[in-house]
């Protein structure tokens, strides 16, 4: 590979400081590709013989310092040999910045994740810019390893390990200031203090950055064992560790070796090493791939909306006004009568409370959230989004009240789950400005959005219904109409085959471990119980309509007994505290018959799905059901899943059931099409 400096910009000035600028040639963002470490290494080897004063690193690009390492090339490593020359060199590397012998600043502008934060770390001294984009974070873990070159070590060196352990474990990004308060940045200062503030540190060098007493406490052998226990146990009720080692090995080479720099730090490479195989790692950088691809869909400059009006305060109408405010958008809010918005209300401030940190934040979120009963704010809205409950005439008699009043070119969306968009678009003057925006329960917590087109939605109400979901923070999922959509309508059937399955008499707990098993973050009776067996039964009334699904009666026993799930404290499973009480000594029953039986009623839905063109193609579908329903994401999507255990395979299996479990099993046609490609 040739060492020809492209990505690095070195100047010198009056003061000695050389800046050393990032700019990587063809793209927005900086990453760590071997290449950009090679030049680096160059660099280095260019200044030994006159080294300057200091040195700061900092970003070219506009916005962000490093986005990390470069995902794709850990793709390219097959062996655990492979996997450790790349670490190595990047290790070697950053140590030859921490041993340089004049002083060393990061100066963090934007995000910096993964290796930048690495590198940083490797530096004397860390200065962070005080805005709203800086985030800084370890977030490897969500790619199934941990940082490996040299930042497990140095971070832990100098950070209470209650809080290292913690941002590397869950993989989550701080603020400029969060940053600071733990001590993984030295300073934070606004935009025309930074220059200054870079300068002072590298000609003036405050004392570095030391452990707290009581990290150093909480690392002493003992305790540090007794610690990493715990963790364990904290991370094993999200993360169990046959799906997810990556937080077991953090600890692990934590507790095991810290204290010996030298030998951690080889750990740290060879456990990254061991991690990278197999196929795990591979499909969660498919995920991580998928999300950017729903992330880019569309174009969010496109359209610019200011007010949001919601029609609709209940369950959903009210959550995602509260969001929409949230995310800095002027919104409306009207239901019939004033009580019915109480509620919606109460739980925005909760929201606000948990997500947003000062009152003043909290408190501009809420002055954002308007209540209209009268229905003013239609006139001035950019989206009108509609969320009454699911009955046609009221929808249509909203619909024709006010159209007329709508601005031109504004959005009009439904959050219907189940009535046809064409049926809803009857009453319309203009149809084409209709578009389902099919948000999931709980609001807040669920990442996907089904953007649901019509054959008479115009492109441009596409077009901006998918920029809409991208202002609002949103992943936009574009669906063709049809009863159910995607996600709804592949989740269906598996939670169909999970109440049979009660019915024929086995335990709730041996259903739902069969699942957790295969990696769902939840099984699928609590999932039933936790979104209402009211409105379960309702969406699979109307699938069974569309689909011939049979719906078990037990199922309608529950509701008709009005034991709902989690909310009524009784469904399933009984409830304290919003828990579920389970049987530990339950019968677990045959669990690969279980989880066969779940999973390939998942999979030949979705290849119906795919095959009726309900989606685009594969990834979107599998993107999809990764953020629509935590489909076990270290298995990269339902079709990837199919692909890799090997179609001709799951047709053979799933025609065996077929024998013995029903013709819910056939494999539908779509499969034999996979087939043929693969
Ligand atoms: P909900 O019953 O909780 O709330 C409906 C609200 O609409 C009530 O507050 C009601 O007073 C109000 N309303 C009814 N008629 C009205 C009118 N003419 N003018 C103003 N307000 C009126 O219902 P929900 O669960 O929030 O569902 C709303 C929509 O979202 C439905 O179309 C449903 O299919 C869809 N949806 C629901 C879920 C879910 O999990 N609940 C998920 C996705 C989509």
């Amino acid at each position: 590979m040739s060492n020809a400096i492209t990505d690095w910009q070195s100047k010198r000035d009056d003061d000695g400081i050389l800046w050393l600028i990032l700019d990587q040639q063809g793209t927005d963002t900086n990453v760590l590709s071997i290449s950009v470490l090679e030049q680096l290494d160059s660099l280095l080897d260019e200044i030994k013989g006159d080294l300057p004063r200091a040195i700061v690193f900092r970003s070219g690009k506009n916005r962000g310092f490093i986005a990390g390492a470069d995902v794709k090339e850990f793709l390219d490593v097959t062996t655990v040999q492979e996997a450790l020359i790349m670490i190595k060199r990047g290790q070697t590397l950053f140590s030859r910045i921490e041993s340089l012998p004049c002083t060393t600043v990061a100066l963090i502008e934007g995000f910096c994740m993964g290796g930048g934060t690495e590198l940083a770390l490797a530096c004397d001294y860390r200065l962070a810019l005080d805005d709203t984009d800086t985030r800084i974070g370890l977030p490897e873990v969500k790619l199934g390893i941990h940082p490996a070159y040299g930042g497990l070590v140095r971070s832990t060196a100098i950070i209470n390990p209650l809080k290292s352990l913690e941002i590397m474990l869950s993989g989550r990004s701080l603020t400029a200031r969060a940053a600071r308060a733990i001590g993984l940045v030295d300073d934070a200062q606004p935009q025309r203090q930074i220059e200054r503030a870079a300068r002072q540190m590298a000609l003036s060098p405050p004392a570095k950055q030391k452990m707290p007493l009581l990290g150093k406490a909480l690392s002493l052998p003992g305790i540090r064992s007794l610690l990493a226990g715990f963790m364990k146990k904290q991370v094993a009720k999200k993360a169990p560790r046959q799906h997810y080692p990556a937080p077991y090995a953090i600890l692990d080479v934590w507790a095991n070796y810290y204290g010996n720099t030298k030998r951690m730090m080889e750990e740290e490479a060879n456990s990254v090493a061991r991690l990278i195989q197999g196929s795990k790692v591979r499909n969660l950088v498919r995920v991580f791939f998928l999300q950017t691809r729903l992330k880019g869909l569309g174009d969010k400059k496109s359209f610019t909306p200011r007010h949001v009006h919601v029609i609709g305060a209940g369950t959903m109408g009210g959550d995602i006004a509260a969001w929409c405010a949230l995310r800095g958008f002027n919104v409306t809010l009207q239901d019939r009568e004033a009580k019915y918005l109480g509620n919606a209300f109460k739980r925005a401030h909760q929201l606000y409370a948990r997500r947003l940190k000062t009152t003043a934040e909290r408190n501009a979120a809420l002055d954002r959230l308007i209540p209209d009963i009268h229905g003013d704010g239609v006139a001035r809205a950019d989206v009108v989004i509609e969320a009454i409950f699911e009955d046609i005439e009221a929808k249509h008699a909203i619909y024709r009240d006010i159209e007329p009043r709508m601005k031109p070119g504004a959005v009009l969306a439904t959050n219907t789950s189940s009535i046809p968009l064409e049926t809803l678009a009857t009453v319309l003057k203009e149809p084409d400005r209709l578009v389902g925006i099919h948000f999931f329960n709980p609001v807040a917590m669920m990442p996907l959005v089904e953007i649901v087109k019509t054959e008479s939605s115009s492109q441009q109400t596409i077009q901006h219904a998918i920029a809409f979901t991208q202002h609002i923070g949103k992943l936009p999922l574009p669906v063709k109409s049809s009863p159910g959509f995607l996600v709804n309508r592949i989740l269906m059937p598996y939670l169909v085959e999970a109440f049979t399955l009660y019915d024929e008499g086995l335990a709730p707990e041996a259903i739902d471990k069969a699942a957790t098993d295969f990696g769902m973050p939840m099984g699928p009776v609590e999932l039933a119980d936790t979104v209402g067996l009211d409105i379960c039964y309702s969406v699979a009334q109307n699938l069974s309509h569309a689909f011939g699904i049979d719906v078990p009666a037990g199922l309608k026993k529950f509701v008709d007994s009005k034991q709902l799930g989690k909310k009524s404290d009784r469904g399933f499973y009984q409830y304290k505290k919003g828990k579920p009480i389970k049987d530990r000594d339950a019968d677990l029953g045959d669990q690969k018959m279980i989880q066969n039986r779940l999973i390939f009623r998942f999979l030949n839905e979705a290849v119906a799905c795919l095959q009726e063109g309900i989606v685009e193609d594969q990834d979107l579908l599998d993107a999809g059901i990764i953020f629509g329903t935590g489909f076990a994401p270290f298995r990269g999507g339902p079709m990837n899943y199919s692909l890799q255990q090997g179609v001709e395979a799951i047709m053979q299996s799933m025609t065996d059931y077929t024998t013995s479990y029903g013709a819910r099993f056939e494999p539908v046609e779509g499969w034999s099409k996979l087939l043929e490609k693969t």
